[in-house]
């Protein structure tokens, strides 16, 4: 019996009492290797002992002061940090509670900046289809999941999506992966024109897709031209790094390896890396000023933003990752990750694809390898691969969207930054009898 309103009504869920490292436990003593980090959250596994101390601290001297009243110098000091390591010109950060948030806010921000610099005609949003962007209804009209969105539609802003940069999907035979990009990024200028370039607000995409497409990355090129392209309009570009960003791909940010520095960025799971609820999005000097030389508000704000115990966790689990060089790792483990899956899955006749950047890492299934044809959504093939692989004692996270009315099924690999080269193989053991059980 419970009173939650679960996700899964019908579902039985495990009770998870406790975690250290890599691990998860559950109340009838089974233990997970945690090979998602939840849905890509945490990236220090758990039970880190200096973030547990660093939040013990804050706890003793302020949970929470309402930011119409004070700052803190916990938060001021994450500001800095984060400020400070993020791509040139992203100067100011705005910090609130988790993912969808940090969108809305990115969202009132394009908007407010269009408001102040005297345009305000300028309030579409483009998107691209397979995306995820977030469950609030602005997140949400962003995003491109059909599924999710279907019975909200009533209730979302106007958005218009676009096809995403999706290799193994959309790339033509006998194209070139570069030829490629620039062909998909096109779809951005050619919905740009269409719409009247006056009226556009901006550009969301995720450089690393996650939740709706497993860890699929953009072909090299695509970006730049994409950044090219709201340049030539005057549209912001908004890169969201919830999932993929704070080191996830090897680079602190995804989109350092595309060349290209966002007007908006948002980060979430791994910047608090699940110690506590915490997302950020970063706004460019350009936006701040106009705000501060114009209205001199943000117009808009949440109860727990800038929250003390928050940023204590974001700045421990930061201030671990950079002491113990653990990007290194998160580049030599999906080095070692990418290798074990491809020997594993391969050949395999319903791996259809096998992609990702550094702890973040996709495998797509299919019916048929030729036709790239997906299983038929009633086979509920994702659900059955995440049971069979926790009953071996491995937590994945099923990634799943639709594609032109297809729903494709993924696994997302997004373990814990420290994992080690042995317990790689292990999750890509159990992976590959979890996979092969439930086919
Ligand atoms: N943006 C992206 C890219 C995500 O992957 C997610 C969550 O999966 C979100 C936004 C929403 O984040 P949250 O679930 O913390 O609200």
């Amino acid at each position: 019996m419970t009173r939650i309103l679960h996700r899964q009504i019908h579902a039985t869920l495990r009770t998870a009492v406790g975690g250290k490292g890599v691990e998860l436990f559950d109340r009838d003593g089974r233990r997970y290797i945690d090979a998602s980090g939840g849905a890509a959250v945490s990236c220090l596994g758990h039970g880190h002992p200096d973030v547990i101390a660093a939040l013990h601290a804050q706890a003793d001297a302020l949970a929470y002061a309402h930011t119409s009243f004070f700052t803190s110098d916990v938060a001021e000091a994450l500001a800095e940090r984060l400020v400070a390591d993020a791509p040139a010109g992203l100067d100011y950060v705005y910090f609130v509670s988790g993912g969808s948030e940090a969108v809305e806010a990115a969202l009132k921000m394009a908007r407010q900046y269009f408001v102040e610099v005297g345009q305000p005609q300028r309030a579409r949003i483009i998107a691209r289809r397979q995306s995820y962007h977030g469950n609030t209804l602005g997140a949400l009209a962003a995003g491109g999941n059909a599924w999710r969105r279907a019975q909200f539609k009533p209730l979302l802003a106007e958005t218009h999506h676009i096809d995403p940069c999706y290799a193994y999907r959309y790339r033509e035979a006998g194209e070139t992966e570069a030829d490629y990009g620039l062909r998909a990024a096109q779809a951005l200028e050619d919905k740009i024109l269409e719409l009247g370039p006056e009226t556009v607000m901006a550009f969301v995409a995720e450089p690393v897709v996650g939740a709706t497409a497993g860890a699929v990355p953009a072909v090299a090129g695509y970006f730049r031209r994409i950044r090219e392209i709201c340049d030539r309009y005057g549209v912001l570009l908004l890169l969201d790094e919830v999932m993929c960003g704070m080191g996830r791909t090897g680079t602190l940010h995804a989109c350092e390896q595309d060349g290209v520095v966002p007007d908006l960025m948002t980060v979430a799971k791994g910047l608090g890396g699940g110690y506590q609820p915490i997302g950020a999005t970063f706004l460019s000097g350009r936006i701040y000023e106009a705000f501060a030389k114009g209205s001199g508000l943000f117009q808009h704000g949440h109860t727990y933003i800038c929250h003390p115990m928050a940023c204590a966790a974001a700045l421990a689990v930061q201030e671990v990752i950079a002491r113990d060089r653990l990007l290194d790792n998160v580049q030599a483990m999906g080095a070692h990750l990418a290798r074990r899956l491809g020997e594993r899955f391969g050949n395999h006749p319903h791996v259809g694809d096998i992609r990702g950047r550094g702890l973040f890492m996709g495998v797509e299934l299919v019916e048929d390898r030729g036709s790239k044809a997906a299983f038929d959504p009633a086979r509920k093939l994702n659900a059955r691969i995440k049971h069979a692989a926790m009953d071996r004692g491995l937590a994945v996270y099923p990634a799943g969207g639709t594609i032109d009315g297809i729903r494709g099924d993924h696994i997302l690999l997004a373990p814990p930054f420290i994992i080690d080269a042995a317990t790689v193989d292990t999750v890509v053991e159990r992976l590959g009898e979890a996979v092969d059980a439930a086919i």
